[in-house]
């Protein structure tokens, strides 16, 4: 198991998972915009809290980036409280909303003829948005090929025994995948989808190895299983 090529290990880890799991249909967004907006409301929540917001936001008709600029810090907030952190968040959603302005006019269309690392240092640049998030909405709302690392990525592939050679921060798990994968945004949008369901069911904090369908090609989990029939651990 140890010596099988790590393109060939995540092929397997993906297709087992589809398998498992079926489609996961992501980003649930109407828009682009929908799906930005979703990318600095889901920080530090859970997707359900994010919908909330972006429901309330759908309801006051200021799901668009010219409403959410005109709107006042309070009123925003007050519309997205149910995601959490809803101050910064809304300081945040009015510097997403800035940047778009003053980019593309907010028509994100035209940033089609942006190249992707482009898109990306500029979106690293605007306030509050990290990798995770720039990450996420240059796959699920650009299509751009760029993998999304999160928490559960770098749970579940430390487990596996699949690391990066050279360190444990974002770029280097990113790399990862990048060098083992197809650049596709199909593959990506259904892999980083299923890395999040196969987190949240099996592989949690405490993890459920004995119901994980990688049990058979994951190392720990082996040995845990292990460990629980001899001592009942
Ligand atoms: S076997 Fe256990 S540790 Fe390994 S991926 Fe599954 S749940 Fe996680």
């Amino acid at each position: 198991m140890q010596s099988e090529p790590i393109s060939r290990r995540l092929g397997s880890i993906y297709r087992q998972l589809l398998e498992h799991f079926g489609r996961q249909y992501w980003w649930p967004g109407e828009t682009p915009f929908e799906v930005m907006a979703g990318a600095v409301l889901t920080q530090s929540t859970a997707w359900e809290n994010a919908a909330r917001a972006i429901l309330n936001l759908k309801k006051a008709g200021c799901l668009n980036p010219a409403a959410i600029r005109r709107l006042p810090a309070e009123r925003l907030a007050r519309h997205i409280r149910p995601s959490g952190y809803f101050n910064t968040k809304a300081r945040k959603l009015q510097a997403l909303t800035e940047w778009l302005g003053k980019t593309c006019s907010d028509n994100i269309d035209l940033l089609s003829g942006t190249s992707t690392a482009t898109l990306r240092n500029n979106l690293l640049a605007v306030y509050g948005i990290g990798p995770e998030t720039a990450d996420s909405i240059l796959l699920y709302g650009l299509n751009r090929p760029v993998f999304v690392i999160d928490a559960y990525t770098r749970r579940i592939t430390d487990r596996l025994g699949i690391l990066p050679g050279l360190g444990n921060g974002y770029n280097d798990y990113q790399k990862l995948f990048a060098a083992n994968t197809e650049p596709d945004v199909s593959l990506y949008n259904e892999f980083h989808a299923l890395l999040v369901k196969q987190a949240k069911t099996a592989c949690r904090k405490s993890p459920l190895c004995c119901r994980c369908c990688l049990l058979e090609s994951c190392l720990t989990g082996k040995n845990g299983v292990e460990k629980e029939l001899l001592y009942g651990a």
